[in-house]
C-alpha cells in the first residue's frame, strides 16, 4: 500500500480529515486539482488585490477550535480572526439605512426603531436561538448524524433538540413570520435562506436561527478566507501529511467491491486503505467510482439529488472606500421577492433582476488585501447555471453592468466611479476552477429531504472503504458544517482501522 488514506479534494472537509488522520499517524496524501487549498474557502491575488473566491465570513468559529483542540493545538497559532462588527448594514431602495451590531441587547434598540411590537420579539427570537445553537443545533456540527439511529442519539442525548424539531418541519419563512410581524424586520433576516442555496419558502426552518448565530460572533481570517485552510494544512503537513496540487483524481480504485486507491487524469494509480471524497456526491459515484460499481439501489438514490444552487460572484477593486458601514451589506429585499427569486427567475432560468444578494467588504475588517486607501467589494448573488439570457461566458459584461445599474438605481451606490478591477466568475468558472457540476457550490441541494441522514453517508453506505465529507454530505455546505464532517469522518475512520 502507498499510503493509508487517500483524499481527494483540499476543500475544509477534505482538509479537516486529514489532519485528523495525519494527527493519528496515517501516511495520508491529499490530491487536489488546482494550485491551492480551501476551494470555496479559498482566496487569489490578482491586479494587487487579494480577492476571496467565495465564503466570506465564519460564523459558528468553535467548529474550527474543536478541529484544532483534537488535533493537540490552539487556533490562534494557526488562525487569527478578526471579530466583526457590526454584522450588516441594510440599505432599503428609499435610501434608510440601518445595521445590526454583535450586541443582543444593541439589535434590540435598532429593531425597536423600525418596530416596537418586533423589539420584543427579538427577545423571544435571540433566546429560542441561544439555546437553538448552543444547546440543539449547533452542537451536533461535529456528531455524527447519518442514519435515523444517529439522529435518534444525539436527540436523547440532547433533549433541546426534541424541543426543536418543529423546526425541522416549518419552513424558514414561517419560522420567521412566527417571531415577527413587520415586513422590514423579516427582510433584514432573509438572505440567510439562501447561505444553504434555497429561498425561505423551501428552507428548513432551523436555518432561519443563523439570523441569531451571527450574534455570537462572527469573524474574518486575517489574509483573507484562504488563511482558514492554509492554517489546517499547516497542521496537517507538521504531522507528515502530503498534499499534491494540480493532480485531479479521475477514477476511484476499487478491488473486490472496496475503494484501494486513485488514478489520476494522467493515469498514474496510487494505492491505499481507504479513499475519502471532499468533492460533489453525485460526481464522485457516477464518474469517479462510476455507475457500473454501484449497486441498484444506490445508482437509484444518487440519481435522485437534485445539484444546489449556482452562486456567481463578482469581486471589484476600488480606489476609494465604499459608502457603506459593515463587513457585509443586504440591499433589502422581502421574503416575497426572495422566494420570487426562485420560482419566478431561477426556475425558469432567468437571472433575477434584483441579484446582488449580499455586498462583502473584506477590507473593511482586513486592509492589507488591497493597495494603501484601496478596497475591495465582492458582490454574491443567485442565478441558474444555464440562463435563458444567454451563456455566461458571453454574458459576464452586460451581467456585471446591471449589477452596477441596481445598485446605483435602487440603492445609490456609485461604485463605477472608483472602479479599479473587476471580475466575475460564473457558475461555468466554478465548474472549470473547482469541479463543481452545474456549479452547484453547496454540493447537492439542501432541503430537508436532502439533509442530515437523507443525505449522502459520511460512511459510504455503497462501498467499502469509501468515505465522504464536504458539503454533499452531513449537515450541508458552510464552514462550519464542511470541518465538522471532516471531524466526523476521521472519526469514522481512525475507529475503522483501528
Ligand atoms: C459564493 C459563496 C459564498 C459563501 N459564503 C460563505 C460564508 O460566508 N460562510 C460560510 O460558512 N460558508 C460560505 N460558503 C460555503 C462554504 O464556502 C462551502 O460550503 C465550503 O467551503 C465547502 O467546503 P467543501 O469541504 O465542501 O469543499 P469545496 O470547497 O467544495 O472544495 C472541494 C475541493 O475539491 C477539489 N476537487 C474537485 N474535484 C476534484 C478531483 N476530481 N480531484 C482532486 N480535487 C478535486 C476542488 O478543486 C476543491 O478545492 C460560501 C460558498 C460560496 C460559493
Amino acid at each position: 500500500m502507498d499510503y493509508d488514506a487517500i483524499i481527494i479534494g483540499a476543500g475544509l472537509g477534505g482538509l479537516s480529515c486529514a489532519a485528523l488522520l495525519a494527527k493519528h499517524g496515517l501516511k495520508t496524501l491529499l490530491c487536489e486539482n488546482t494550485s491551492q487549498v480551501g476551494g470555496c474557502c479559498s482566496s487569489f491575488d490578482y491586479q494587487g488585490y487579494r480577492f476571496d473566491i467565495g465564503a466570506s465570513v465564519v460564523e459558528l468559529a468553535w467548529v474550527i477550535d474543536e478541529l484544532f483542540e483534537k488535533l493537540g493545538r490552539n487556533t490562534s497559532d494557526y488562525i487569527e480572526f478578526i471579530p466583526i462588527d457590526p454584522i450588516y448594514g441594510f440599505i432599503t431602495a428609499e435610501g434608510q439605512r440601518f445595521s445590526y451590531p454583535v450586541d443582543v441587547d444593541k439589535t434590540r434598540e435598532v429593531i425597536a426603531s423600525l418596530s416596537k411590537e418586533d423589539a420584543q420579539s427579538w427577545e423571544r427570537f435571540s433566546e429560542a436561538g441561544s439555546q437553538a445553537i448552543n444547546k440543539a443545533f449547533g452542537r451536533v456540527m461535529a456528531k455524527p448524524m447519518g442514519t435515523l439511529k444517529d439522529m435518534i442519539k444525539v436527540s436523547l442525548e440532547n433533549p433541546l433538540l426534541l424541543k426543536f424539531m418543529q423546526y425541522f418541519f416549518l419552513n424558514f419563512e414561517s419560522t420567521l413570520c412566527k417571531f415577527f410581524k413587520s415586513d422590514v424586520i423579516r427582510a433584514s433576516m432573509s438572505l440567510q435562506s439562501y447561505f444553504i442555496g434555497l429561498p425561505p419558502a423551501l428552507c428548513p426552518g432551523y436555518v432561519a436561527f443563523l439570523a441569531y448565530s451571527e450574534h455570537e460572533g462572527i469573524f474574518y481570517p486575517r489574509g483573507g478566507m484562504i488563511a482558514i485552510p492554509q492554517g489546517i494544512a499547516r497542521a496537517f503537513q507538521e504531522n507528515g501529511g502530503e498534499i499534491r496540487f494540480n493532480s485531479t483524481v479521475k477514477k476511484v480504485l476499487l478491488e473486490g467491491g472496496r475503494a484501494r486507491g486513485v488514478e489520476l487524469e494522467d493515469g498514474t494509480q496510487i494505492a491505499s486503505r481507504i479513499v475519502v471524497s471532499n468533492i460533489n456526491a453525485k460526481t464522485l459515484y457516477l464518474e469517479l467510482v462510476g455507475e457500473e460499481n454501484l449497486p441498484a439501489w444506490a445508482k437509484r438514490a444518487i440519481k435522485s439529488y437534485p445539484v444546489s444552487m449556482p452562486s456567481p460572484m463578482i469581486m471589484l477593486g476600488l480606489d476609494a472606500k465604499p459608502e457603506l458601514e459593515a463587513h457585509h451589506t443586504i440591499p433589502y429585499s422581502t421574503l416575497d421577492n426572495m422566494n420570487r427569486i426562485w420560482f419566478d427567475d431561477y426556475l425558469n432560468g432567468r437571472i433575477p433582476a434584483f441579484g446582488a444578494g449580499l455586498i462583502s467588504w473584506p477590507t473593511h475588517s482586513d486592509p492589507s488585501l488591497a493597495p494603501e486607501g484601496h478596497h475591495i467589494l465582492n458582490m454574491i448573488a443567485f442565478a441558474p447555471y444555464d440562463p435563458v439570457d444567454g451563456d455566461w461566458d458571453k454574458i459576464k459584461e452586460p451581467y456585471l453592468e446591471r449589477q452596477f445599474d441596481v445598485l446605483e438605481k435602487q440603492f445609490g451606490l456609485h461604485l463605477r466611479d472608483h472602479l479599479v478591477v473587476a471580475k466575475v466568475n460564473t457558475p461555468k468558472d466554478f465548474e472549470r476552477m473547482l469541479r463543481h457540476p452545474r456549479g452547484a457550490v453547496y454540493g447537492l441541494q439542501n432541503d430537508i429531504t436532502c439533509s442530515a441522514a437523507f443525505r449522502p453517508g459520511i460512511r459510504s453506505r455503497a462501498i467499502k472503504g469509501l468515505y465522504l465529507t464536504g458539503a454533499s454530505t452531513h449537515l450541508g455546505g458552510g464552514i462550519a458544517p464542511t470541518v465538522g464532517s471532516g471531524i466526523v469522518a476521521g472519526d469514522f475512520i481512525l475507529n475503522d482501522l483501528a
